[in-house]
């Protein structure tokens, strides 16, 4: 184990594992090319799901620490099944931390998915360092971008900001959308907006298709309980009363209906590309 720049670089014993649970008909596998996520102490992080997870976080506080797993290229190389198969990237944290640029383990995946590439790859990240991979994700055969993006307003009152601007994260799904490959606007978790019609024309300049997902019902809980244990719902409410409630997604899933027809994924069926009809 040594430290790079930030991250510290371990080998692990495997990096592509079978999906269950929510992801179950997502993809066929996830792969997390880090453990930890940098981006943990932003506004994302406050609700972030893995957090909850004490087998990864062994008792840290989210957003302290990133592990990169070193042989992770490698290791896909041998795991790539013969058969078809899908890859979402990633679930437990984000491909592309601000260390990526020195750690390079994304990149090396990527570079390996060239030579063995899944029949799809669903890229999914709230960092708009994903533009910078363009060219390495248009030579897999069929690639899926989720850039989330949970509101149109910067600030929450008593909670940090995002890591990337709204702007910076709508100007990557431009720049990768212009290239040709798919994006997706991720509205996960939902939080309450401010002008849900300005928002939705703002991000059709970047996105074909929207996706999104309440933390009721998306965090892993069936209730949304691991979530309730968090600051969001309290700070969710006092900006938009109702918006903590399941009620508030369906309202903004009509409206994203006017904006983008037939392209309006719900909770899982939006992560695996089925939409609204
Ligand atoms: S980027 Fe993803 S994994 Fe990282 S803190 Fe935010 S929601 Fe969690």
């Amino acid at each position: 184990m040594r430290y790079y720049e930030g991250v510290i670089l371990v080998e692990t014993r495997s990096i592509l594992t079978r999906c269950s649970g929510y992801l179950r008909t997502v993809a066929s596998h996830s792969l997390n090319p880090y453990i930890g996520c940098s981006l943990g102490r932003s506004l994302c992080g406050v609700g972030c799901y893995v957090q909850h997870n004490r087998f990864l976080t062994k008792g840290r506080p989210w957003g302290s620490f990133l592990e990169g797993k070193v042989n992770a290229a490698w290791l896909y190389l041998r795991e790539a099944p013969r058969v078809p198969f899908s890859v979402f990237m990633s679930s437990a944290t984000d491909p592309f931390p601000p260390q990526e640029k020195t750690a390079g383990i994304t990149r090396a995946i990527l570079q390996a998915m060239a030579i063995k590439p899944p029949q799809c790859l669903i890229v999914q990240t709230h960092s708009a360092m994903v533009a910078d991979f363009v060219d390495l994700l248009l030579a897999l055969p069929s690639v899926r971008v989720h850039i989330s993006i949970e509101s149109d307003r910067e600030n929450f009152p008593g909670l940090p900001r995002p890591a990337y601007s709204i702007e910076r994260r709508i100007e990557a799904g431009r720049v990768l959308r212009k290239a040709g490959l798919e994006t997706v606007a991720c509205l996960s978790p939902l939080l309450p907006l401010e002008d849900g019609p300005g928002f939705m024309e703002r991000l059709q300049t970047g996105f074909g298709a929207i996706i999104v997902d309440h933390f009721v019902g998306g965090d892993g809980s069936a209730t949304g309980s691991r979530t309730q244990a968090t600051r969001l719902p309290e700070v969710m409410e006092s900006v938009r009363q109702g918006s903590a409630c399941l009620d508030y997604r369906d309202q903004v899933v009509e409206l994203a209906r006017g904006y983008f027809p037939g392209r309006v994924g719900v909770g899982p069926d939006g992560f695996a590309g089925r939409y609204l009809k």
